[in-house]
């Protein structure tokens, strides 16, 4: 097992470092000031135009659609897996800048797979050139979405259409201004085996039908990009915006899956290492009962263990991302199942001691620690939560243990 970067990974990282320090440090100010400015005027969710000439900036240098092996010259999951840790130390404004933000990521992954040309052309192309957002529904808010196959949502054939009916929510970036299509899961077939009751369609944000009903908030926070309740009535789309086969949308979600936990916990690591960075220079500069903080064991033994939790779970991304890169998606299940709820667990458990170094001031309005922990909170849940990841890879150990049991005759 190889977990070290190629030669031109190791070239792309320093790149995407020094954009880090050059470009995209000095523009979290700038970016803070922008979107209190557009907020105080009422678009919550409009784009700082400081984004926006980042973009520019990322796209000349090459550091552009990175996660995606077509459009990266083939760039492999471990490569890539080191470039989005630096991007998760600026989680607000480096994804994006270099057009390697979810949910687009996903999106784009699942459109470049199973995309027909023309939705290609239509959808994925203004995707990659960062022209439009996207979102991706699945979450419905009357049934327990952990397990897919309670989804309701009907999506019903009717001549050379189709139409939808049925309510979404936690729609990562449906409320930013730039969100055009939306990729959702609903039932083509309720008769059908419950593995192939369900499809994948691309419904256009701006629809007949389509509302957004709500404007979610996450512990108070609402993110630039948004979270939505969507209400879908009588929304008629053409047959022809079908992704993939009819019955075919839990093969799509799987296949969405994999590669999109290696970029979210790697750069929740990049969120982990910031808020360590941040305790020890707290610590640092902090004093207390005649000395600066960092004197004391506790915090001593704090930054050790935080250290050693971030680098595990990093070992265990990377391992993850070489199975992948090694054997496909679905082989790396029981390791995607373990990282997904690994990496938050450790972040968690970081910025939680970061906030209390910093004593009060770790909760309060003036440092970014709340915000970073309401996000990495909410990974417990987005793409499933930790029990069902945990319910995945007992049921594949068990598997596992009984065919060495059945190979030894036990
Ligand atoms: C910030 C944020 C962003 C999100 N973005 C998106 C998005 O872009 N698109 C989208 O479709 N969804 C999104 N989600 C939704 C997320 O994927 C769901 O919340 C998640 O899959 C759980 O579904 P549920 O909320 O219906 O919980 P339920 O299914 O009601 O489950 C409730 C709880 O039951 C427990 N549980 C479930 N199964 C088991 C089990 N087998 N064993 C033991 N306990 C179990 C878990 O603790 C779980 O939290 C997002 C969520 C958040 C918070």
């Amino acid at each position: 097992m190889y977990l070290g970067l190629s030669e031109r990974g190791s070239k792309l990282l320093d790149q995407v470092n020094a954009f880090m320090h050059n470009e995209v440090f000095p523009a979290e100010e700038i970016y803070w000031n922008q979107r209190a400015e557009l907020i105080a005027s009422g678009q919550l969710h409009t784009v700082p135009p400081v984004v926006e000439e980042l973009k520019v900036k990322a796209q000349a240098l090459g550091l552009w659609n990175l996660f995606l092996p077509e459009l990266s010259d083939g760039l492999g999951a471990v490569d890539y897996a080191y470039l989005a840790e630096p991007m998760g130390w600026s989680i607000d404004i480096a994804p994006e800048s270099m057009n390697c933000a979810a949910p687009d990521t996903g999106n784009m992954e699942i459109l470049s797979m199973f995309g027909t040309p023309e939705q290609k052309r239509t959808w994925l192309e203004p995707l990659t050139q960062g022209k439009i957002r996207s979102s991706f529904a699945m979450t419905e808010p009357d049934v327990g979405s952990s397990d897919a196959t309670n989804i309701q949502l009907s999506i019903e054939r009717d001549g050379s259409d189709y139409v939808i009916n049925g309510r979404k929510w936690w729609s990562s970036g449906i409320m930013d201004p730039r969100c055009q299509i939306m990729i959702v899961m609903g039932k083509t077939d309720p008769g059908a085996p419950r593995h192939q009751q369900q499809s994948m369609v691309l419904v256009p944000v701006k629809s007949p039908g389509v509302t957004i009903v709500r404007d979610l908030s996450v512990f108070g926070y609402h993110d630039q990009h948004g979270h939505g309740e969507v209400a879908f009535d009588n929304v008629r789309i053409p047959a022809t915006n079908l992704l993939g086969e009819e019955g075919g949308g839990f093969a799509i979600a799987q296949a969405r899956l994999g590669p999109g936990r290696i970029h979210h916990c790697m750069r929740t690591l990049g969120i982990a290492e910031r808020a360590l960075a941040m305790m020890v220079e707290r610590a640092e500069k902090r004093e207390v009962f005649g000395g600066p903080l960092i004197n004391q064991g506790v915090i001593q033994e704090w930054i050790a263990e935080s250290r050693i939790a971030i680098d595990q779970a990093r070992l265990l991304t990377l391992k993850a991302a070489w199975v992948i890169e090694k054997s496909g998606a679905k082989n790396a299940r029981t390791e995607i199942a373990a990282i997904k709820v690994v990496a938050p667990r450790a972040a968690l458990q970081v910025i939680d001691r970061a906030m209390q170094t910093f004593g009060g001031a770790g909760i309060g309005p003036d440092t970014v620690l709340p915000r970073m922990y309401a996000g990495v909170r909410a990974l417990r849940f987005a793409d499933g939560p930790d029990e069902v990841h945990l319910r995945d890879l007992a049921r594949l150990e068990v598997k596992r243990q009984d065919l060495a049991n059945g190979a030894l005759g036990g």
